[in-house]
């Protein structure tokens, strides 16, 4: 079996993914490119995370051939493609839609530095536009918002956050959360303060830095 090491983490962090409660049933997607072999693993469509098993993980090449796998890619693999593409820092790409990010892509709002946790995205989380789901111009949009950013709302449908690793692109979308629901809790009862550019850079630096070495 091709990418078996990939697969199995598709599946650990598909569950991971449900048991934050960052997605339920099937919903969101994940892939991980081994640039390596030059070939990606991707969750298939509509498979439940708790059913989910290695071998329906479909491996495809970076055009999207399937090479290894009997079901059908994600709906959603254009951007994972573009993405691993695009960004030649990343190897992953998570795809949800939690409900506090999911909210502040809905007002079609930017997510700001309402807290320092951001810095799991930069300065802030940026908004690409709205477009149907599985497009090639959604794809597009998200290429032309998300830079030099770990993640990118998407307007009326969700997040995607990336990352050199599976567990940094989740961690990415789990902090990202937080940090969306204390936006959205603030805006109901103010206006929040925002953490300067400036202070971002100084977080962004200690984060390079943060925790076990
Ligand atoms: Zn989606």
């Amino acid at each position: 079996m091709k990418l078996l090491e990939e697969r199995q983490l598709i599946v650990e962090f598909g569950r991971k993914l449900i048991a934050s409660h960052l997605t339920t049933g099937s919903g969101g997607n994940l892939s991980i490119y081994n640039r390596k072999e030059n070939l990606i693993a991707i969750k298939p469509t509509g498979v439940d995370y708790l059913l989910m098993k290695p071998e329906d993980v479909v491996v495809v090449s970076p055009d999207g051939v399937t090479v290894d796998g009997k079901l059908k890619p994600s709906s959603e693999i254009r951007f994972h493609l573009a993405l691993l593409k695009y960004r030649q820092d990343i190897n992953a790409v998570v795809h949800t839609h939690q409900v506090y990010a999911t909210t502040i892509a809905c007002m079609n709002w930017e997510l700001p530095a309402v807290h320092y946790l951001v810095g799991y995205s930069g300065n802030k989380v940026p908004l690409a536009k709205y477009a149907t789901f599985g497009s090639q111009e959604l794809s597009d949009n998200i290429l032309a918002s998300i830079g030099k950013y770990n993640a990118c709302l998407m307007a009326n449908h969700g997040i995607v956050t990336v990352g050199p690793e599976i567990s940094a692109a989740f961690n990415a979308a789990e902090e990202l959360e937080l940090v969306s629901r204390l936006y959205y809790q603030t805006k109901c009862i103010g206006q929040p303060a925002i953490l300067s550019d400036e202070e971002m850079i100084t977080i962004g630096e200690k984060f390079k830095t943060y925790g076990q070495q």
